[in-house]
């Protein structure tokens, strides 16, 4: 049987001669999501926990592994909607310290949170580093995805993705997930979900299964496509300065890529990023990221000054390598 039609929306499932078994009441697991964690666990390794969202898997594990008075060591780079939440955590005791995450963490952190790459500055985390640091290292891999790496084998306790990108990768879904590398601490982010109720739908669990079947063919093509196109940008004129893992003088991150690391580039425009990305046809403008149709954008209208106001960020889809040029090309023109 398809995998993805096997979707069972039940709530309840009745006991077991009297006795709660595997599955009872949604909130705390349900069939659908629970093949689509075993689908994440064969690709990242660990134990896997399905979200909401990617921010719900975010929360929690900032409020189910931490206390108040401790402290998260922050990738500078890293997603702003993670800064943001804990700003808005810190009313309840946490604090946070900032790193660049190409160099080790700051000592005294009881979590360390780096981002593989960096969405939108596509900076590569110093895994090595931050495995080293006596704190618990939790590594974002949204934008990598386990097709290009599995923290978990280079030591990181915790993996984090915004399943709505790469790995639903059709614009159709909304979910998070955190495979965990111990089983004390998925127990604890169980209960916690559980208690939380940040479950994901079986919807979109069922279409999260759908996607895995395809994941490693799209990033495949989209990490070729992806660097072709940043090859090409690099020598545009009105192109100031193009992000692309591995493609600058980044020897962290060059030792991972074979034929391109990912489907994101940014690239810093020399002239008005707004016109550039209202002028593509085939491009959509919008936001988000990792689905099979190309989306670009300006940052600067969600993250504010720590985004350079000429910086686009472009999620390369599985359309023809050449037709995106073509787009690109005269979208630049009009800026
Ligand atoms: N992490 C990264 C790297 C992201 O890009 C995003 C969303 O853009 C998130 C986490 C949050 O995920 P979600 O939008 O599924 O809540």
């Amino acid at each position: 049987m398809k995998p993805w039609a096997s979707i069972d929306r039940s709530t309840v499932w009745p006991y077991i001669a009297g006795e709660v078994g595997e599955f009872s009441y949604s909130r705390d697991a349900h069939p659908t999501g629970r093949a689509a964690e075993a689908g994440l666990e064969a690709l990242d390794g660990g134990h896997g926990l399905l979200f909401a969202s990617g921010l719900a898997a975010a929360s929690a594990a900032l409020l189910g592994l931490l206390r108040a008075g401790q402290t998260v060591a922050l990738a500078t780079d890293a997603y702003y909607g993670v800064a943001v939440l804990i700003r808005d955590l810190e009313r309840w005791g946490l604090s946070c310290v900032e790193f660049d995450q190409t160099g080790p963490p700051p000592a005294g952190a009881d979590l360390i949170w780096i981002e593989a790459p960096s969405n939108p500055f596509l900076t590569f985390p110093d895994l090595e580093a931050a495995a080293a640091h006596p704190a618990p290292v939790l590594v974002d891999a949204t934008a990598s995805t386990p097709v290009l790496l599995r923290p978990l084998e280079h030591g990181a306790d915790f993996v984090l993705h915004s399943a709505t990108k790469y790995l639903g990768g059709h614009h159709d879904l909304l979910l998070g997930a955190l495979l965990c590398r111990s089983r004390e601490d998925y127990d604890r982010l169980l209960e916690f979900r559980t208690r939380t109720g940040a479950v994901a739908s079986p919807d979109a669990a069922s279409l999260l299964l759908r996607s895995l079947e395809t994941l490693p063919l799209r990033v495949e093509r989209q990490s070729a496509s992806a660097l072709e196109l940043a090859r090409r940008l690099t020598k545009h004129p009105k192109v100031e300065r193009v992000r692309y893992p591995g493609l600058g003088p980044d020897p962290l991150a060059a030792r991972w890529m074979t034929g391109g690391f990912g489907g994101l580039v940014a690239f810093d425009v020399r002239d008005d990023a707004r016109a550039v990305e209202q002028s593509t046809r085939l491009i959509t403008n919008a936001t988000s990221l990792g689905g099979v149709r190309s989306t670009m954008e300006s940052r600067r209208r969600w993250e504010g000054e720590r985004v350079p106001e000429r910086l686009i960020r472009l999620s390369v889809g599985l359309e023809d390598v050449d037709d995106l040029w073509d787009d690109l090309e005269q979208a630049l023109a009009q800026a």
